[in-house]
Protein backbone atom coordinates (compact mmCIF):
# COMPACT_ATOMS: atom_id res chain seq x y z
CA UNK A 1 0.00 0.00 0.00
CA UNK A 2 1.45 3.46 -0.82
CA UNK A 3 3.16 5.59 2.52
CA UNK A 4 1.52 9.03 2.33
CA UNK A 5 2.14 11.55 4.79
CA UNK A 6 -0.05 14.48 6.41
CA UNK A 7 1.40 17.74 7.92
CA UNK A 8 -0.99 20.08 10.02
CA UNK A 9 -0.23 23.08 11.06
CA UNK A 10 -1.44 23.20 13.90
CA UNK A 11 -2.09 27.03 14.82
CA UNK A 12 -4.74 27.36 11.81
CA UNK A 13 -7.05 23.81 13.11
CA UNK A 14 -10.25 24.64 15.04
CA UNK A 15 -10.40 21.03 16.27
CA UNK A 16 -13.77 20.51 14.49
CA UNK A 17 -12.60 16.52 14.32
CA UNK A 18 -13.95 16.26 10.78
CA UNK A 19 -10.38 14.86 9.35
CA UNK A 20 -10.12 12.38 12.39
CA UNK A 21 -13.60 10.93 11.37
CA UNK A 22 -12.52 11.13 7.45
CA UNK A 23 -9.55 9.40 7.84
CA UNK A 24 -9.77 5.45 7.19
CA UNK A 25 -6.88 4.43 9.03
CA UNK A 26 -7.48 6.16 12.18
CA UNK A 27 -4.09 7.86 12.41
CA UNK A 28 -5.15 11.50 13.15
CA UNK A 29 -5.82 12.45 16.49
CA UNK A 30 -6.37 15.51 18.62
CA UNK A 31 -3.47 16.95 20.93
CA UNK A 32 -3.89 17.09 24.21
CA UNK A 33 -2.17 20.58 23.95
CA UNK A 34 -3.61 23.89 23.33
CA UNK A 35 -2.92 26.07 20.13
CA UNK A 36 -2.60 29.58 19.95
CA UNK A 37 -6.58 30.19 19.14
CA UNK A 38 -7.75 27.97 22.16
CA UNK A 39 -8.51 24.47 20.35
CA UNK A 40 -7.13 21.47 20.81
CA UNK A 41 -5.81 20.46 17.23
CA UNK A 42 -5.94 17.45 15.02
CA UNK A 43 -2.29 16.23 14.73
CA UNK A 44 -0.69 13.00 13.07
CA UNK A 45 0.51 9.81 14.62
CA UNK A 46 3.37 10.01 12.42
CA UNK A 47 2.87 6.53 10.71
CA UNK A 48 0.25 5.12 8.97
CA UNK A 49 -0.91 7.70 6.68
CA UNK A 50 -2.10 5.89 2.93
CA UNK A 51 -2.21 9.78 1.12
CA UNK A 52 -6.03 9.31 0.51
CA UNK A 53 -6.73 12.69 0.83
CA UNK A 54 -9.62 12.17 2.62
CA UNK A 55 -8.64 14.73 5.55
CA UNK A 56 -7.79 17.05 2.99
CA UNK A 57 -10.99 17.58 1.27
CA UNK A 58 -12.91 17.68 4.58
CA UNK A 59 -10.78 19.84 6.76
CA UNK A 60 -13.38 23.27 6.39
CA UNK A 61 -10.22 25.35 7.17
CA UNK A 62 -8.29 25.86 3.74
CA UNK A 63 -4.48 25.28 4.43
CA UNK A 64 -4.41 23.65 6.97
CA UNK A 65 -3.98 19.92 5.77
CA UNK A 66 -1.09 19.14 3.76
CA UNK A 67 -0.91 15.26 2.54
CA UNK A 68 2.03 14.01 0.40
CA UNK A 69 0.33 11.08 -1.54
CA UNK A 70 4.01 9.64 -2.11
CA UNK A 71 6.18 10.15 0.56
CA UNK A 72 8.58 7.80 -0.07
CA UNK A 73 9.07 9.43 -3.67
CA UNK A 74 10.67 12.68 -2.04
CA UNK A 75 14.49 11.54 -1.48
CA UNK A 76 15.73 15.28 -1.68
CA UNK A 77 16.39 16.62 1.61
CA UNK A 78 17.87 20.35 3.67
CA UNK A 79 18.66 21.86 6.44
CA UNK A 80 15.63 23.43 7.61
CA UNK A 81 16.64 26.98 9.55
CA UNK A 82 12.67 26.81 10.77
CA UNK A 83 12.69 23.38 12.11
CA UNK A 84 16.20 23.29 13.06
CA UNK A 85 16.94 19.82 11.83
CA UNK A 86 17.56 18.26 8.53
CA UNK A 87 14.30 17.12 6.54
CA UNK A 88 12.45 16.01 3.17
CA UNK A 89 12.22 18.97 0.92
CA UNK A 90 10.33 19.69 -2.50
CA UNK A 91 10.73 22.24 -4.90
CA UNK A 92 8.76 25.78 -4.34
CA UNK A 93 5.69 25.82 -7.70
CA UNK A 94 6.75 29.57 -7.49
CA UNK A 95 10.52 29.48 -7.16
CA UNK A 96 11.46 25.72 -8.59
CA UNK A 97 15.23 27.14 -7.43
CA UNK A 98 14.00 27.42 -3.26
CA UNK A 99 13.05 24.47 -1.52
CA UNK A 100 10.08 23.99 0.94
CA UNK A 101 10.04 22.03 4.14
CA UNK A 102 7.98 19.06 4.61
CA UNK A 103 7.47 19.72 7.86
CA UNK A 104 6.86 23.14 8.51
CA UNK A 105 6.06 24.03 4.78
CA UNK A 106 8.53 27.42 4.75
CA UNK A 107 10.68 28.16 2.02
CA UNK A 108 14.15 27.36 2.80
CA UNK A 109 15.99 30.59 1.95
S1 LIG B 1 -4.39 11.29 3.82
FE1 LIG B 1 -5.94 9.72 4.34
S2 LIG B 1 -4.84 8.20 5.61
FE2 LIG B 1 -3.57 10.08 5.53
S3 LIG B 1 -4.19 11.21 7.40
FE3 LIG B 1 -5.43 11.98 5.68
S4 LIG B 1 -7.35 10.77 5.76
FE4 LIG B 1 -5.80 9.70 7.01
S1 LIG C 1 -10.78 19.12 9.79
FE1 LIG C 1 -9.25 20.81 9.77
S2 LIG C 1 -9.97 22.25 11.35
FE2 LIG C 1 -11.06 20.31 11.69
S3 LIG C 1 -9.77 19.19 13.21
FE3 LIG C 1 -9.09 18.54 11.16
S4 LIG C 1 -7.38 19.92 10.64
FE4 LIG C 1 -8.52 20.85 12.32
Amino acid sequence: MAKGHVVIRSDECKGCELCIHACPTGVLSLSSSLNKMGYHPAEYKGDGCIGCGFCFYTCPELGTITVFKKWDDIKETQYCPVCKKEQKVYPSAKHPEVNICTQCLNEIR
